[in-house]
């Protein structure tokens, strides 16, 4: 059952193993020893690599709209800045944890140095529960969040992008605090910004796009047509929902879209406009006239060429891995895959293309949203398009080149490119004392 295998075994009695399965810190830990191993890191650059730069805690008072004074913790985390600026989201959440906000800033190095854009790893977090907050409080908070992080962040120093319960409207005022500080209106602070104030024409695309264009070379590889190949994708929102779009109107056979409430089949292949419009009306995917509803819980074993889980993480565990009937498993997601489904995976002979390169369209739009505010000079969006192909395509030759070399699989292709390209900036830059 994927809802079983999804949900993080918690309940008592559940085993300290599984628990430690599904804790994405672990998984990348794990990873990043093989990679750091394989390629014969030695101690001293391996704890430099493990190692947050630099951290920030901030304790921030904000006004309540009832009158009441509140308290809220802030994190900024800058794991490396070797090759660059830091960059990563910042996510308001109620258990946001300083662990938790290493763990993803450390992601972020690899996912920047794997399409080799000039950036660091960083992430941020503020320890609150938007569900209960008004507009004009969540603005305070990250207004004087952003006052905090002052000289911490900056468009040469840490640029943060939206993460979960953050959005556009979140990086506007983080653009405009940053700013009346700075005395000049300072874009490149941050990205996922609206256009109107220098966000970039595709980003909103920009990861489902990058899904699409990693999976095409996939195929290539496996000598397979995008007409001939069915897809199966679970998670229908920004990255589920524009991927299964874009490869609808390529070609592809997007035979079933799994979501949290349900699942809808055609062995054609569905029309994703109209079930957008059907979902738009009606709430849900369910009771689409072209498709059937299936059992959610059996459609990501359905038999395909490719699998995109593109919702949430720990979908695919050591319990369910050996069902997967695909040939290519994209990660459109963070983490869907656990470390110890890893070896299944490989066993099965699935081509994986691991999250820290699937995902990276939207991290390398960020990063040209970045470059053109600097510019100050804005690209169109074919521009845009096709200068995310270019990234992707190379990212992905580089990643499988570093597989057949090294004898491993992507996933660790991927890390240890990106550990190795990491390193090597820090040799280069030399140890400053
Ligand atoms: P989103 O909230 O827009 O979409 C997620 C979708 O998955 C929602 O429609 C939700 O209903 C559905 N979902 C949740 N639980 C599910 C379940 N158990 N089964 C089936 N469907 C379920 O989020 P998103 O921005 O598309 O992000 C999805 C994943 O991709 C996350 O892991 C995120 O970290 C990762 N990611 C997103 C981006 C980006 O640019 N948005 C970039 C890199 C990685």
């Amino acid at each position: 059952m994927i809802l079983e295998a999804t949900t993080p075994p918690t309940a008592p009695g559940a085993s300290q193993e599984l628990e430690d399965e599904f804790n994405p810190r672990l998984s990348a830990e794990a990873r990043f020893d093989r990679a750091a191993a394989q390629l014969g890191l030695d101690d001293g650059m391996q704890k430099v690599l493990r190692t947050p730069a630099r951290e920030l805690i901030v304790h921030i008072p904000v006004m309540l709209d009832d009158g009441r004074l509140e308290v809220f913790t802030g994190y900024r985390v800058q794991h490396s800045i070797a090759r660059g600026p830091a960059k990563g989201g910042i996510r308001y959440a109620p258990d946001v944890t300083l662990d938790e906000v290493r763990a993803l800033a450390a992601w972020m190095t690899w996912k920047c140095a794997v399409v080799n854009i000039p950036f660091g790893g960083g992430k941020g977090g503020v320890v609150c529960d938007p569900s209960l907050l008004s507009p004009a409080e969540l603005e305070r908070i990250t207004r004087r969040y952003t006052a905090e992080l002052f000289g911490f962040i900056g468009p040469e120093i840490d640029v943060p992008a939206p993460d979960m319960n953050t959005n556009e409207q979140t990086m506007a005022w983080i653009m405009d605090t940053y700013s009346m500080h700075a005395r000049q209106t300072q874009a490149a602070v941050v990205t996922g910004k609206p256009i109107a104030l220098g966000g970039s024409r595709g980003r909103a695309e920009a990861t489902g796009r990058g899904c699409m264009i990693v999976t095409d070379q996939a195929l290539r590889r496996l000598g397979l047509e995008r007409s001939a190949t069915r897809v199966v994708i679970q998670g229908f929102g920004n990255v589920g929902g524009m991927a299964a779009k874009l490869m609808a109107r390529a070609g592809y056979r997007v035979v079933c879209i799994i979501e949290w409430d349900g699942a809808v089949y055609n062995p054609r292949g569905l029309d994703i406009v109209e079930l957008m419009k059907h979902r738009a009306e009606t709430g849900s995917i369910t009771g689409f006239a072209g498709g059937e509803d299936i059992e959610r819980e059996e459609a990501l074993f359905l038999e395909t060429d490719v699998l995109l889980p593109a919702a949430k993480e720990n979908v695919i565990t050591s319990r369910n891995a050996h069902r997967l009937r695909t040939k290519i498993l994209c990660e459109g997601a963070n983490g869907p895959v656990t470390h110890a489904a890893d070896t299944i995976l490989a066993e099965k002979g699935i081509f994986v293309i691991p999250d820290i390169l699937a995902n990276a369209g939207g991290v390398t739009v960020s990063y040209f949203e970045w470059v053109q505010d600097r510019q100050g000079y804005f690209w169109n969006e074919r521009t845009v398009n096709d200068r995310l192909e270019e990234v992707m395509v190379t990212s992905f030759q580089d990643v499988v080149a570093y597989a057949d070399k090294h004898g491993v699989n992507n996933r660790i292709a991927a890390y240890m490119l990106s550990l190795d390209r990491v390193a090597q900036a820090i040799r280069l830059r030399g140890i400053y004392a």
